[in-house]
Formats: structure tokens, sequence, C-alpha cells
């Protein structure tokens, strides 16, 4: 791996394949794949990712918003991609870049029936969302009826599949919820296709859903965090392998006297003559200020540097008291060890947070091989 100049996010595509593969190991031969790449896939690189994917013949994709659906298809991508929280302002363009609503709440399905009635549409593929617990998105299981009319009038729509979502899946001390979650999303997709004429494709698991409830497979299911390569687990994360690394450089040693102050607010105060490295990368680049004040650390030539006094916006400095390094040398924030999950501990987070904080200002470099 080539040793870091400058602060990058350094995606390992090799990674991600090993992890596709990972998790399609766990389904049936027949269960599809949606491959969940909002967010800038979790904060590495969505066109990248998701042409990486496309050749791995991933089925689906989806995204949050419909701006996210438009990047995708600048980038060349074909498949097909639901957009998990549209606004209605945004209906046109989704139906111009061919993306395909989830529709969740009464008003949003009969505004998206009149747009695509509007744009002359027929049998559009839309997605009913369900809540099943979650309380987030989702029409409730009273409300199918009323669904299944307003289908059946609209020659503009077609229902694609129905969902739902899990509120506890990585969680086994909650697996009589996610049970329950599991009964009556079967509940509401039996009555849903009893009253239709067609079957919409199912689908319910998250990837810790994949990994703790075979029997949530249904149709097809949602990865995002697994393809990165984080399982929610112990256990999992063995099995899988954090596809960004996130490194950046020692700009600048200092050696100071006990009694100086380190940053802004004089934070930090040394105890003893101390070594300090200052480090190009701040709170915007992603690394919060709680990282700051001896939470967080860096790792320099495999030894735990802490994060002293306040995290600046484009700077942090770190102790290197006793870590015999120079200026120029690589630093590694998080990668493989730590891993981002291990990372986010540090400030009590997790790691969703920090691989989507990492900013749009960070270099993304690929590696794939
Ligand atoms: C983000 C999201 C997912 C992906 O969840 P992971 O835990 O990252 O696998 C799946 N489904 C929905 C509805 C989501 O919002």
């Amino acid at each position: 791996m080539p040793k870091a100049k400058e602060t990058v996010l350094e995606i390992d595509l090799k990674a991600l394949k090993h992890n596709f593969e990972y998790i399609k190991s766990k389904l049936k031969s027949d269960t599809k794949l949606l491959a969940v790449i909002k967010a800038f896939a979790y904060g590495s690189d969505a066109s990248i990712i998701a042409n990486y994917l496309q050749n791995l013949n991933v089925d689906y994709f989806a995204v949050a918003y419909v701006n996210e659906g438009v990047a995708l298809r600048d980038a060349g991508i074909k498949t097909p991609i639901l957009v998990l929280h549209p606004q209605a302002v945004n209906f046109k363009t989704l139906i111009e870049r061919c993306l395909e609503p989830s529709l969740y709440n009464t008003k949003i399905l009969n505004e998206f029936i009149s747009i695509a009635t509007k744009e002359q549409q027929h049998n559009y593929p839309v997605h009913i969302k369900f809540n099943t617990g979650l309380n987030r998105l989702g029409f409730r299981e009273d409300d199918v009826d009323g669904i299944i009319s307003k289908v059946k009038n609209a020659s503009a729509i077609k229902v694609k599949s129905i969902f739902s979502h899990l509120a506890a899946s990585e969680d086994l001390e909650e697996k009589k919820f996610t049970q329950s979650q599991i009964g009556s999303f079967n509940k509401i997709s039996e009555k849903f296709t009893e009253a239709i004429d067609y079957k919409p494709i199912l689908h319910l698991a998250n990837t810790s859903g994949i990994l703790n409830y075979p029997e949530a497979h249904l149709d097809m299911v949602r990865t995002g965090i697994g393809l990165y390569g984080f399982g929610n687990s112990e256990s999992e994360n063995t099995h899988l392998k954090p596809i960004a690394t996130l490194k950046s450089v020692i700009s600048q040693i200092h050696h100071i006297k006990k009694g100086e102050t380190v940053g802004y607010n004089r934070a930090y105060k040394s105890e003893r003559i101390e070594k300090t490295a200052t480090i190009p990368i701040g709170h915007a680049d992603g690394i919060g200020r709680q990282y700051g004040n001896q939470k967080g650390y860096v790792t320099i030539h495999g030894e735990k540097a802490p994060i002293i006094g306040n995290v600046c916006m484009d700077m942090i400095m770190v102790n290197i008291t006793d870590i015999n390094c120079s200026e120029g040398d690589e630093v590694i924030i998080f990668g493989k060890q730590p891993d981002a999950s291990q990372f986010a501990s540090t400030a009590n987070t997790i790691s969703y947070e920090i691989i989507t904080a990492i900013s749009q200002r960070v270099k993304r470099t690929f590696i794939d091989n």
C-alpha cells in the first residue's frame, strides 16, 4: 500500500469484493442483493463503488435522496435505484432519471400518482414502505386496503416491491422484538399480495438482519455497512474487511517544555518535556471535536498517539513523546488497525457515523490488488 503524502481516504476495492462475496454466501442463490450506497457509499465514493458493484452484478441499489440517485445515473449506473426517502419536490427529476421512489404515507403516494400520471407514465415502478416498529417512515398494516385501491386505480404506477426496516437487528437482546417485526411484515405482505394480481419483491433485512435472521431474507436483502466492512459484532467483523483507510502525515514536530500549552484555548498543558506532531486533518474533514482532549488517538508506526487539546478545523495535534518518528511520516487514523468502529468508540459513537463523516475535502484514492 502506498504511503500517504497528504490526508487521503484509501478505498480497497478487493476488500469490497470480499465483503460482497461474504454477504452473498449467506444468501440462497435466488435471493436478490440490494447495495445501499447512500451518503457517498457510506463516506467512500458512490460512483466508483456503484460501478464496481454493478460489474459484480448486484441486483439493486438504494440511496436516501433523489440527488444521490441522479449522481449515480450521471456516473453511468444502469442498475435499478431505489430512493429510500424522496421528497415530492424532486419527483419530476426522479422520473426523468428512472429512479424508483419509496412511498411511505398517503400524502406522498398521492403526490407520486399525480405527478406520474401528469408525466404520462405507465406501470412506473414504486416501492411501498411499511412501518413495523421502527416508527420512522412507513404505512401501517391498516393502510393496506387503502393503498391497494389507490394502486389498482392508478395505471401510472406498479408496485415493484414492498418492504420494511428492522429497528434492532444487531442487538440479540431484542430478538423477540425483531421476530415480531418479521411476523408483522409477513402478515402485511400476505395481505398485500393476496389483494393484487402480481407478486412484488419482498425485503426486510439490513446487514445485521442478513447475518442474524436468515428467515428474514425473503426475496431480497439490503446491505450497507457490511459491504464497507462492518458486521456490528466482534465475530462478524472478523469475516469482513474495512474498505476505507483514513491516512495522513506529520506536518510538523514540536518539542515543548513542561507547562507549555497546545492548541486553541490552551486546552492541553504539558506535564513534562514533550514532543507533539501536527496532522493536517480536522473537524472540517470529519474528525469531530469529541475526539480531542485525549479521547481519540492516531497511530504512527503502529503506536498510539493521543489527540491533545481541541480539534481544530484543519488540524489536530497529537502526543508523540514516546514515538520515534519524523516530519513526513505516515499517520493512520483508522483502517484495519484500529478499524473505524474502534476509533469511533473512543468518542462514544459507531462506525456508521465516523465513516460517513469524512468530508468531501479529503481526497479518495483506490487500490484494487
Ligand atoms: C441505511 C439503510 C439500510 C442499510 O443498513 P445497514 O445496517 O447499513 O446494512 C437498509 N435499509 C434501509 C431502509 C436503510 O435506510
